[in-house]
């Protein structure tokens, strides 16, 4: 029956596609003086497509670079995983305390509400662990109307602060140290946004390598992109999804930057360097 339903629906959608094709093919038969306005038709959707980024606020993704080692073979590097929604990975977490990994953490009121014995292990190894503000809802820290990624904005000054507040306030509730870091779902926001939580007193936290491509990617080439950080560079990657491909090679690549003789950091231990005044 599935199947019959799938056969019936493609039918329908090439009939669809195929009737402006034979209109179009009659009308140029019928008429040659009618192309030129067919042509601008034609021309005229990608405008459309593109009016809506002009009309939208610039965002910005700012890089975060911290202090380099400078020592040959001894390159220093800073992990950073968001906690966005969802559950955690034990892959991840049970090899950073396998190899006494730190780690700088982000977490989301949401997340913690849902995932108290990760909250635990985090809590139980300070020594590795800071955890930093994700926000309260997962909701994009930029102060006008946009989707980013499928996700709407927070939309105003006001929506901001309480994605930054509520998060901040879901951590010291839930016995975390008050953190000095923001991330933003996405990690991008507009200028004024940028201001605004600097004035609440955060720093902001970039990336310089995107270790996962929002935990989508294969585990391969995430293990290959991680693997690849350099002596300065802060890696983003992600810890909630325990189902993703991605999190086998954020594991993998853990152990590969260790064999290496990489010196692991959290932001709280290092100098700092962000673009777009996220941390000057
Ligand atoms: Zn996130």
């Amino acid at each position: 029956m599935q199947r019959l339903n799938n056969e019936r629906l493609h039918f329908g959608m090439n009939r669809i596609f195929l009737a402006p094709a034979l209109l179009a093919a009659s009308v140029s038969v019928a008429a040659a003086t009618v192309l030129p306005p067919q042509d601008a038709a034609v021309a005229a959707p990608p405008k459309v497509a593109q009016a809506p980024k002009v009309a939208g606020p610039k965002l910005v993704e700012p890089r975060l670079r911290i202090g380099a080692s400078g020592i040959k073979g001894h390159a220093r590097v800073a992990l950073t995983f968001d906690a966005c929604m969802g559950k955690a990975d034990d892959r991840i977490l049970s090899v950073l305390i396998r190899e006494r990994i730190p780690a700088t953490i982000f977490v989301t009121a949401r997340w913690l509400k849902h995932n108290p014995q990760a909250l635990q292990v985090f809590l139980q190894n300070p020594d590795l662990f800071e955890l930093e503000n994700h926000g309260q809802n997962h909701i994009p820290a930029v102060d006008k109307p946009v989707s980013i990624y499928g996700i709407a904005s927070a939309g105003s000054p006001e929506a901001v602060r309480q994605e930054v507040q509520g998060g901040a306030d879901a951590m010291v509730a839930a016995g975390i140290a008050a953190p000095h870091w923001f991330r933003g779902s996405t990690a991008k926001y507009d200028r004024s946004s940028i201001v605004q939580i600097r004035e609440m007193g955060y720093r902001i936290a970039g990336y310089s390598v995107n270790g996962d491509g929002g935990s989508l990617l294969g585990a391969s080439v995430t293990e290959k992109r991680i693997a690849s950080a350099k002596d300065g560079d802060v890696v983003i990657s992600h810890i909630n999804q325990p189902t993703h491909a991605a999190g086998e090679g954020v594991a993998k690549a853990i152990v590969d930057l260790k064999a290496k003789g990489v010196e692991f950091v959290r932001l709280q231990d290092v100098e700092d360097m962000g673009d777009d005044q996220t941390t000057q």
